[in-house]
C-alpha cells in the first residue's frame, strides 16, 4: 500500500514535470565536472550551479588544512558539543567568528553548528516560544520556513519585501517578543533584502531582526563579512546565522549574536543539543577557509566575481533586448545568484535540457522552490569561472533564443 501510494505520488510529479534526479559528479567541486548521465556515461559539463562562490572548495591550503586537522584531531568528534565534541578547533573558530561579526553586532559571540538548516530551526524554535510572534518573508529559505513551524511562537509571512504591510502587522502584534527574520540575499532571486530599513523597523518596534546570510557571507561587505557589512549596519537587534559550506567552501553554518541569544541556544537548541559536533578536523579547515576570506587571494576572487557579474548581466540583458519574443527575463540581481526567469516548467526544463547537449550545466528550478509560473535558470556563478565560461553561456543562450525548443 505505501509502495503504490509512492508511486503514485511519483507519476504526479512527473506529470507536472516536477520530477527530480541527483547527478553524481566523479570530480570535486569546480566548473568542471565530469558527471554520470542516465546511460552510465560520463562526460564533463561547464556548471553555474554550485554556491561555492569564491572557489574555495577544491582549493589547496583547504584541502592541506583538512588534512592537517585530522592528522591532529583524528577524523571525527565522537560526541555532540554539551557532552563531549567540543574541541579546542571549535572554540578557536566560534572566536575567529565573533571577531568578523562584532563590529556589526557589538560584544557578539559566535555558535557552531553542522548545518544551516539545523542553525535555523534552533534559532527560532529557541527564540520562537510561547511569548514570541515571527514575521517572515514570504520568500525566506525552508529552513526558516521549517523552523517557524516548528517553534511555538506564531508565524506570520509578509509578502517579499512588503515592509509596509510588515509594518501594519507589527503594529497590531501584542506579543512580547517579536522577531522578525529574512535572508539577507534571497536564494532563488538573488536580491538583497532591504536590511537597513528592516533594521530601522526592528528598532521601532522593539523587535529583533534575524538575518540569514547563507549567501552573504565571505562574498559581501569589508573582508567578506557578509550583508550586515556590506550594508554597514551595526546594532544588538542584529542576528546573523552565517553558513559555512558555500563561499567558505567546506560545510557547516554559525549564528552570531548577543551572548544570552548564544547561551540560550546552547541550552535550549535541540538541533544544537541532539547532534554529533562537526568534526574537529572540519573546524581546523574552516579557520583557514576564514584568513583566506579576509586576506588578498579572498578580495582578489571577490573582485572578479563582481565582474563576471557585470560582464554575465550586460551579455544577457542585451541578448533579452534583442530576442523579446522569448518572453525571458533576468532577475534584479547584483549577487552571483543570476535567475533567467522563463516561466512555466516544461520550457525551464528543456532549456536546462538543451544546454547540458551543448556542455553546459544550469539546473532549471521550479515550483514548490519558486512561485508557480516563474520556473527559471538558476545561474549561480563562482570566482572559479574565466570571463570565457560566462561567455560560453551566453552565446549558447543566444543560439537557443533562435530555436524552438524540444521539450
Ligand atoms: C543553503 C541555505 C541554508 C542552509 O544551509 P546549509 O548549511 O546548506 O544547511 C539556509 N538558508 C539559506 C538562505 C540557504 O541558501
Amino acid at each position: 500500500m505505501l509502495i503504490a501510494h509512492l508511486n503514485q505520488r511519483r507519476l504526479e510529479r512527473e506529470a507536472a514535470a516536477l520530477g527530480r534526479r541527483r547527478r553524481i559528479a566523479e570530480t570535486p567541486c569546480g566548473p568542471r565536472q565530469r558527471l554520470q548521465a542516465a546511460d552510465g556515461t560520463t562526460r564533463e559539463l561547464l556548471g553555474f550551479c554550485s554556491n561555492d562562490y569564491l572557489g574555495l572548495a577544491h582549493h589547496p591550503e583547504l584541502v592541506a588544512a583538512l588534512a592537517e586537522g585530522a592528522a591532529r584531531w583524528g577524523a571525527g568528534s565522537g560526541a555532540s558539543h554539551l557532552v563531549s565534541g567540543h574541541s579546542r578547533a571549535h572554540a578557536e573558530l566560534e572566536a575567529a567568528l565573533a571577531a568578523l561579526l562584532s563590529p556589526c553586532i557589538p560584544g557578539a559571540e559566535a555558535l557552531l553548528f553542522c548545518s544551516g538548516y539545523m542553525a535555523n530551526l534552533a534559532l527560532l524554535t529557541t527564540l520562537g516560544d510561547g511569548e514570541a510572534a515571527i514575521f517572515a518573508d514570504k520568500l525566506n529559505h525552508a529552513s526558516l520556513i521549517d523552523g517557524g513551524l516548528l517553534a511555538d511562537a506564531q508565524m506570520r509571512r509578509y509578502p517579499h519585501g512588503r515592509l509596509d504591510l510588515l509594518d501594519a502587522m507589527l503594529c497590531n502584534c501584542r506579543a512580547a517578543i517579536k522577531l522578525i527574520v529574512t535572508d539577507a540575499v534571497f536564494s532563488m532571486d538573488g536580491d538583497l533584502a532591504p536590511l537597513p530599513a528592516l533594521l530601522a523597523l526592528a528598532e521601532r518596534h522593539d523587535a529583533w531582526l534575524i538575518v540569514d546570510d547563507a549567501h552573504g557571507f565571505g562574498v559581501l561587505g569589508a573582508d567578506g563579512r557578509g550583508a550586515l557589512s556590506h550594508f554597514g549596519l551595526r546594532s544588538e537587534r542584529l542576528i546573523h546565522m552565517g553558513t559555512l559550506g558555500k563561499a567558505a567552501g567546506v560545510g557547516g553554518a554559525f549564528v552570531a549574536a548577543h551572548p544570552a541569544i548564544i547561551d540560550a541556544l546552547v541550552q535550549g537548541g535541540r538541533s544544537y543539543i541532539y547532534t554529533t559536533a562537526m568534526p574537529p578536523a572540519q573546524a581546523h579547515a574552516l579557520a583557514a577557509s576564514l584568513r583566506l576570506i579576509a586576506g588578498d587571494e579572498g578580495r582578489r576572487r571577490r573582485q572578479h566575481l563582481e565582474a563576471l557579474v557585470a560582464d554575465l548581466r550586460t551579455r544577457l540583458h542585451a541578448l533579452i533586448a534583442r530576442r523579446p519574443a522569448c518572453g525571458w527575463r533576468l532577475a534584479d540581481s547584483q549577487t552571483a545568484i543570476q535567475p533567467l526567469i522563463v516561466g512555466d516548467n516544461t520550457t525551464a526544463l528543456a532549456l536546462s535540457a538543451a544546454l547540458e547537449t551543448r556542455g553546459l550545466w544550469v539546473p532549471a528550478i521550479r515550483p514548490p522552490t519558486v512561485p508557480a509560473h516563474t520556473a527559471r535558470l538558476r545561474i549561480t556563478l563562482s570566482a572559479a569561472h574565466a570571463a570565457t565560461d560566462v561567455a560560453r553561456l551566453c552565446d549558447a543562450l543566444e543560439q537557443l533564443s533562435e530555436e524552438p525548443l524540444q521539450p
